[in-house]
Parts: C-alpha cells; sequence; structure tokens
C-alpha cells in the first residue's frame, strides 16, 4: 500500500501513544511522521522521545500530512480546524480522536469538502494493544478505508461503525482503561493488604486482568461462564462475587458509563 505522510496536531498523551504503536510496528518510519504541540517545550520532548520531527506551525503540519490526526482536547478543535483548513490537501483524511466530536462539525468547520475519519482510540496503543473503533464520511473510499484500518491495526484492534455508535464508545474503550487501573490498584491493595509485596501484587493483578481479557477474546465463552469456571461450589471464589454483587459492582460500572456517555455528548 503506498506511504503517506502521517501528522498530528497536538501530541499529548494520545497522540504518543499512536506515534509509539505505528513505530514500534513499522506502520510509518521517522520521518514520515510530522507533530505539532502548543509550546517549544513539549515539541522539544516530544523530538526527544520518538526522534520524529516536530513544529509549533500546525498550518506546517496539515501541508505536509496526507492523514492528519487532530489529536487535541475537544474544546480546541474549532480553534484548530479553522486554522488549517485552507492549508489542508484536497486528498487529505482528517482523522479526529475527541469524544463528541461529530464527523458534520469537522465538515462545517473546513472550507473544501474533506475525507473525515471520527475515531475513538484509547491510551494502551502506547504497548500495541490499542482498541479503535471509527466510522467515516462518505468521500472516503475503499482504499481509504483500508488504509486508516492498517493503521489503527498497527497498534491494536480495530472496528468500523456506524456514527450512530460513536457517542457510546468512548465510555466503554477509550476512558474504560481508568476505570481498570482503578481495579488493578484495588486489587493490589487487596494483596498489599495480606502482606503480598506491592510490585508483586501489582505484577499479579495485571497479568490477571490480562489473562482474563484474553480468555474472553480467545476461547470466544461468555463472561459469565468463565466467572462460573472459577467459582467452585461452596468455595471462596462465589464469596467474593457475593460481596461484589452486595456492593453493586456491576451496577456501579454502569452508573459509570452512563455519566460518562452524558459527559461526552455535551463536549461539542
Ligand atoms: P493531552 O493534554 O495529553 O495532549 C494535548 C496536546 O495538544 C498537547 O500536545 C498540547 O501541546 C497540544 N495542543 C494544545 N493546544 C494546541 C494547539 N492550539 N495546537 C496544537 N497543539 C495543541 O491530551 P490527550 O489526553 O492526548 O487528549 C487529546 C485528544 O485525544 C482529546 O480530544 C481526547 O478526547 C482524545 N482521547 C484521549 C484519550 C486518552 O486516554 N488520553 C483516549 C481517547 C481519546
Amino acid at each position: 500500500m503506498k506511504k503517506r505522510n502521517v501528522g498530528f496536531i497536538g501530541c499529548g498523551k494520545m497522540a504518543q501513544a499512536m506515534v509509539n504503536g505505528m513505530l514500534q510496528s513499522s506502520f510509518a518510519k521517522r520521518e514520515e511522521i510530522l507533530a505539532s504541540t502548543k509550546s517549544a517545550e513539549s515539541a522539544q520532548n516530544v523530538k526527544e522521545a520518538f526522534q520524529i520531527e516536530t513544529t509549533l506551525d500546525n498550518k506546517q503540519v496539515a501541508s505536509y500530512a496526507d492523514v492528519l490526526i487532530v489529536a487535541v482536547k475537544p474544546h480546541l478543535y474549532g480553534e484548530v480546524l479553522q486554522e488549517i483548513s485552507s492549508y489542508v490537501k484536497e486528498e487529505t483524511i482528517i482523522v479526529t480522536v475527541a469524544a463528541g466530536i461529530d464527523i458534520a462539525y469537522i465538515e462545517s468547520q473546513m472550507s473544501k469538502q474533506i475525507k473525515v475519519i471520527r475515531s475513538m482510540p484509547n491510551t494502551p496503543s502506547l504497548v500495541g494493544e490499542g482498541m479503535t473503533v471509527f466510522c467515516a464520511n462518505d468521500r472516503m473510499n475503499e482504499k481509504d478505508i483500508a488504509f486508516i484500518k492498517d493503521m489503527f491495526a498497527s497498534f491494536g484492534k480495530v472496528e468500523l461503525v456506524e456514527e450512530s455508535l460513536m457517542d457510546s464508545i468512548p465510555a466503554i474503550s477509550g476512558s474504560s482503561p481508568a476505570y481498570v487501573y482503578m481495579f488493578i490498584e484495588a486489587l493490589a491493595d487487596g494483596g498489599v493488604r495480606s502482606g503480598i509485596p506491592r510490585d508483586k501484587a501489582y505484577k499479579l493483578a495485571a497479568q490477571s486482568v490480562l489473562g482474563a481479557a484474553k480468555m474472553v477474546l480467545e476461547t470466544g465463552k461468555h463472561p459469565g461462564v468463565l466467572k462460573d469456571e472459577v467459582c467452585t461450589p461452596g468455595g471462596a471464589t462465589i464469596e467474593a462475587i457475593t460481596t461484589l454483587e452486595q456492593h453493586q459492582f456491576r451496577g456501579t460500572i454502569l452508573a459509570a458509563m452512563e455519566s460518562c456517555d452524558l459527559k461526552n455528548k455535551n463536549m461539542q
């Protein structure tokens, strides 16, 4: 597939995860990536960390990129898009990563018809285990979609969905690593409480979460069946499950996701 120049406008936590994933998987070469940031200090930090070119000039990135990933905070999208609008090339694909910013909004901020990908990646992209969900506008052709799929697949799993589902994605895969980290931290705290050294406790907790996730993905079994397989009748695990149910474990997660959804829908 033809190589394309990749530009990042904003190179914070999310963009850096994607840059690292693309480099590690050899999807892109260092000289094919250009990133802009807000301050000279962050531009220098990104340059040193990833050995890619950086700039403070968003217009330079817009003119350079064949794929332009806009990775600033959601409230800055309007300002940034208006700044770069006349510098984006005719065939450039604009990729958004922000919750709540829809395709119609992006199109409305540009002075010409453009190709748009609305995506929701997550930060485990940094280690090649990202989950990116995306949708496309009708200017994207099959080759463009294939390229974008390959790009996201270079740092994790990828799913193409209808735009109507996009507002619900951040709660399940964009933000959810944060809840999982809390779960891992809590598991580790429980281990430390029982005398397990802190470093071992994090390893045991994190590997158990990783292993359980792999079981769901690779065995194809329903999570409830896998849970049942761990619970010996009359055993200790079902006692833990009972306590989790009594404290609204699942209900709390559903409520947290609902509040995440609500916030995202009011983001634009
Ligand atoms: P961040 O604060 O870490 O990074 C923001 C970057 O934008 C910084 O590099 C900053 O220098 C740059 N910036 C700010 N104003 C700019 C401007 N006018 N021009 C150019 N660069 C500018 O934020 P983040 O967590 O990386 O989030 C970025 C986007 O990614 C957000 O829209 C967020 O919703 C989305 N996102 C983040 C995550 C996550 O887990 N962090 C997950 C999915 C999506």
